[in-house]
């Protein structure tokens, strides 16, 4: 296997596919037949990874770490050597390393061969691995996709909304990281540092558009401290309303609105009133609400 892709350069293809290697390299165990071509203390031969790492202490004991199996195999049983008697504290450890190797029952003929134990009958096919690779994990479940894609707003603002759920929208903050140097301060209040959770959710300018619709419906609402938890948080809040496909257009109809001030600022030299920014971002809800209208009566 080649060596893990650590630069920005090279085929990005070859870098996503090694990445995957050490989740399939996990799944893969040894077969023993003659153990001529198995490692004893390195190789996962008795399928929840190698001695070397089950059993650290003893490792560190032992003579010969490179021994194959066959080498340490006899018909009298295992050929352990020590680099010195053991401790009475160390023996039950050394109890529990043996009973480890209890089901192995000795060499027999025939190679050893390699196992995937991501199918019962052993052979590796592309398909157990995708849906391996692929299984849901609790991050996944907790990212808003259907926040971001199942609306009715145009794709280029639902785009937008997902850099930003990835934190990914070039915002002073993220510009720093990346090694840009700059003195960042927020281009719509001009008080506080320009970060996404300040920009998007906290600033006094936000705040008001978040306002309008809150004030809407009546409600109370805690502003969270994350993109992704504001989009849970305000699907939350609209649970069980009619218009709920609406208030789900909300957050990125705010968002857009401000980014689109904020770059017009930045790179325009010119500002809106606090008026016309949230008649832009009402603008933009409505489109979304004639669109949703529109497929209804089309289809319908
Ligand atoms: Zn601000």
């Amino acid at each position: 296997m080649t060596k893990p892709v650590n630069s920005t350069y090279g085929v990005s293809l070859w870098r996503s596919i090694r990445v995957l290697w050490p989740a399939l390299k996990s799944q893969v165990s040894i077969r023993v037949l003659n153990g001529n071509r198995t490692s004893f203390w390195n190789d996962n031969w008795l399928g929840n990874g190698a001695l070397k790492d089950l059993f650290s202490d003893i490792y560190a004991l032992a003579h010969h770490q490179q021994r194959s199996i066959a080498k340490m195999w006899s018909p009298q049983g295992w050929e352990l050597i020590l680099r010195r008697d053991l401790n009475d504290w160390e023996i039950s450890r050394m109890a529990e390393f043996y009973k480890q190797l209890d089901d192995f029952t000795g060499t027999q003929n025939g190679d050893d061969t390699l196992r995937w134990q991501g199918h019962s009958s052993g052979k590796f096919s592309v398909n157990a691995a995708y849906k391996m690779i692929n299984q849901p994990t609790p991050q996944v479940t907790n990212w808003p996709w259907k926040h971001i894609w199942k609306t009715k707003i145009p794709c280029k603002v639902a785009c937008f909304s997902w850099l930003l759920a990835k934190e990914a929208v070039l915002t002073h903050e993220n510009l720093k990281k990346r090694n840009w140097t700059m003195c960042s301060r927020c281009f719509l209040c001009e008080k506080e540092v320009e970060t996404v959770g300040h920009l998007f959710l906290h600033c006094r300018i936000t705040d008001q558009l978040w306002k309008i619709f809150i004030n809407l419906r009546g409600i109370a609402w805690t502003m969270p401290r994350k993109i992704t938890e504001a989009l849970f948080s305000w699907e939350a809040a609209g649970a069980g309303a009619d218009d709920i496909s609406r208030w789900k257009m909300v957050p990125a109809c705010i968002w857009w609105a401000i980014w689109k001030e904020r770059n017009s600022r930045c790179f325009e030299n010119s500002s809106n009133t606090m008026q016309e920014i949230k008649l832009n971002c009402i603008k933009l809800f409505l489109f979304g609400v004639t669109r949703s209208t529109q497929r209804i009566l089309y289809l319908s």
